[in-house]
């Protein structure tokens, strides 16, 4: 005969189970030789395989698939500590590789999962079993990807010139004094290249302003053609650039702007069916511990592209080579006349 105490706890047990069977979180209990006691309906939508099959099974030899080494510290830990141990998708998403089953949650394929391990004391008092409780966090974790890439597209928006592609003037003066630190620090030879389209003023009164746009479109395009995807190439200003090649002592850095004014003064622009050419000057300077400073550095590179300009443009100029030091002087002191004036 069944009493009324009875009744209330097999009533309460169902109670209980049915949650457990409903609720949108993974339950799976299993002792400590991995073998599933408890598999819930989440489990079983998720996974594909019902609790009548996996139950009394393995779950490591069932899903051979899953991270086990992961699984097992984790579970280990839980055991040992008597503790309840946490996880987030952050951590491992691959154990149970669960698809995504949010309509809603549009730009994902699989479920993001929240893990937490509570050690399950029995009557007696040991721990032989463990819960392993799995949380759906999918929309969570895309909406922080999508910030996290929203923030990257924003940072590289605020460091990127628009009409070129490549970086801006303030972020690049920011990688100079970088790599002006790096030298001092590790010697490793690097050298700094600015460039200046020449008779710019010309190609706009010409062929227009949108065709000098185009230019200096070209410009950036053929530059990041012929340097390397690790030197630093930025727009210093209206018709002026900047690469920082790294790496690249006097030589190394001579044979590359001389492929790059070539590969310039070779390139035809089609505009409005015209044909434009254009050429460039350049300066470089090789850093050495004589200059003291990135300001000492970009004004000796500029000197050396105006010594260019001075001479013919279209060539390139390495500092304190091509030019004596006198000549170099004598430069400086005719631009400091024409900026005082
Ligand atoms: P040089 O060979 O001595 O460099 O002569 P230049 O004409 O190139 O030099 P200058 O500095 O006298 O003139 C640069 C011109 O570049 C002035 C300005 O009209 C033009 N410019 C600057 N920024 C832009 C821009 O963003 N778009 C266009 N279309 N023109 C620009
Ligand atoms: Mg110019
Ligand atoms: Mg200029």
């Amino acid at each position: 005969m069944i009493e009324n105490n009875d009744l209330t706890e097999i009533h309460d047990l169902h109670r209980y189970l049915t949650i457990i069977q409903n609720i949108h979180v993974g339950i799976v209990v299993i002792d400590r030789s991995y073998t599933v006691k408890i598999w819930n309906g989440f489990m079983e939508i998720n996974s594909g395989v019902t609790g009548f099959k996996i139950i009394g099974k393995n779950l490591l030899e069932y899903f051979p698939d899953i991270k086990s080494s992961w699984l097992k510290e984790k579970i280990t830990e839980a055991f040992q500590l008597e503790n309840t141990v946490y996880s987030s998708w952050e951590q491992h998403n691959e154990v149970f590789n669960f698809k995504n089953n949010r309509p809603f949650t549009g730009n994902s394929e699989e479920m993001y999962k929240n893990f937490t391990i509570i050690p399950i004391k029995s009557i007696t008092g040991g721990t032989d079993e463990v819960c392993i409780i799995i949380y759906d966090v999918t929309d969570e974790a895309c909406s922080k990807q999508n910030l996290e890439d929203a923030n990257k597209q924003l940072h590289q928006l605020s460091i990127t010139d628009k009409l070129t592609n490549i970086y801006n003037r303030g972020y690049w003066e920011e990688c100079l004094k970088q790599q002006f630190r790096i030298f001092m620090r590790t010697k490793t030879p690097v050298t700094l290249l600015m460039f200046d389209i020449d008779h710019f003023k010309n190609i706009n009164d010409t062929y227009g302003h949108p065709a000098g746009v185009q230019v200096l479109k070209d410009a950036g395009a053929i530059l990041k053609k012929i340097v390397r995807n690790s030197d630093i190439a930025g727009r210093y200003g209206g018709e002026e650039f900047g690469i920082i090649l790294l790496d690249a002592n006097r030589e190394d850095a001579y044979h590359i702007a001389e492929r790059l004014r070539k590969a310039i003064e070779q390139h035809i622009i089609l505009f409005d069916n015209l044909e434009i050419k254009f050429t460039i000057s350049i300066g470089l300077c090789t850093l050495s511990e004589v200059t003291s400073s990135p300001q000492e550095w970009l004004i000796k590179t500029d000197n050396s592209l105006y010594f260019s300009k001075e001479h013919g443009r279209n060539r390139t100029t390495q500092y304190g080579l091509n030019d004596t030091e006198e000549t170099m002087n004598i430069i400086i002191s005719k631009r400091t006349q024409t900026t005082n004036n």
